[in-house]
């Protein structure tokens, strides 16, 4: 039984100037309940666009996005209201959405009045001392600023409020890249204790593979729109099978906490295309030191149907992968 899922998921942007950028195209993916769903790729490949469908803060334009069952391109106004109980989005920057002139209890407070959530005020701020102290906060952070905050202690109050609507599922984009490489760290662990004691499924999004792989049972990677490779943690982060996933797992250096992982971008050779203009056949085969003809004129698919699942031509041929035929492709 998965908490959300998203099958065969198109969307695109109007743009001007630069022509309809193909953020999704046709990603299907599943997060089972309490499960944690790593989503890796570089800046631009899709995953902002991926939570924002998650969250139902977009619409697809084609698939179907599932949460709790629920069709997202089904639902009304109710229907959107009682969704943010079930899944929250969690933002790389929280100070962007958090109000500098209001107090940090008064904005948590703000969202279980508004959601009815508790009855009355003294109830309220009960709840928000319950939440500060459940993210490792002072109860006195209550009555500060949003300015008199780290950026690791505002990236907390950022997850108190996604989880003061009690919801079973954090989709999390980025949410330690903007912060000092000490504090990343500490904001992982506590997403994991937070994942473990409430049960909570997560999507992490991330353009790093070394930050993913602490958390997540299963890793999805993303280029231009695709998923390139799909498996459980352990055969995404330790033995990937997609030459993208091998150059960032190249980036990845030694395991050691301490050290700021490099760019994923920097162990792949050339720029991320335009996702106006994706390359034919395999939007990588540009990049890619394994290219082939067939790479520049036929779209590998992910196969084998389950388990450890790639799309390149050259890897599914050196390891007897039997591809749907093209009748067969959903
Ligand atoms: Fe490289 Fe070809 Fe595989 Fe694409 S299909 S990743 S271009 S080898
Ligand atoms: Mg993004």
């Amino acid at each position: 039984e998965s908490i959300a899922e998203m099958t065969g998921v198109v969307k695109h942007y109007r743009t001007r100037g630069r022509g309809e950028v193909h953020a999704l195209d046709g990603v299907t993916l599943t997060v089972g309940r309490g499960e944690v769903l790593g989503l890796v790729g570089e800046s631009g490949c899709g995953k902002s666009t991926a939570a924002r469908l998650l969250t139902g803060l977009e619409r697809a334009d084609a698939g179907t996005v599932r949460v709790d069952g629920q069709d997202l391109a089904a639902l009304d106004r109710a229907g959107h209201r009682r969704l943010r109980r079930t899944v929250q989005l969690v933002f790389q920057d929280p100070y962007a959405s958090l109000d500098p002139r209001q107090r940090i209890g008064d904005a948590l407070a703000e969202v279980l009045t508004v959601h009815r959530l508790v009855a009355a005020r003294t109830a309220a701020r009960a709840r928000v001392g319950e939440l500060l102290e459940m993210v490792g906060l002072l109860p006195a952070t209550a009555e500060r600023y949003p300015h008199q905050l780290s950026g690791g202690q505002r990236q907390r109050v950022g997850i108190a409020r996604a989880l003061s609507l009690q919801p079973r599922l954090l989709v999390l984009d980025e949410p330690v890249s903007a912060l000092d490489v000490s504090v990343r760290a500490e904001i992982v662990n506590l997403l994991d204790r937070l994942r473990r004691e409430l049960g909570l499924a997560y999507v992490f999004i991330s353009h790093d593979l070394g930050m993913v792989r602490h958390l997540a049972d299963r890793i999805a990677v993303m280029y231009l729109g695709q998923i390139v490779e799909t498996g459980s943690w352990e055969q995404v982060s330790d033995r990937p099978v997609h030459p993208y996933t091998q150059a960032l797992h190249r980036a990845v250096p030694v395991a050691d906490p301490a050290v700021e992982y490099r760019r994923a971008g920097d162990a792949v050779r050339g720029e991320i295309p335009d996702a106006a203009r994706p390359p034919a056949g395999c939007r990588f085969h540009p990049r890619c030191p394994l290219a082939e003809d067939v790479c520049r004129t036929e779209v590998p698919v992910l196969a084998p149907p389950s388990g450890h699942r790639f799309a390149c031509h050259v890897r599914q041929r050196e390891l007897g992968v039997v591809t749907p035929t093209s009748a067969e492709r959903p």
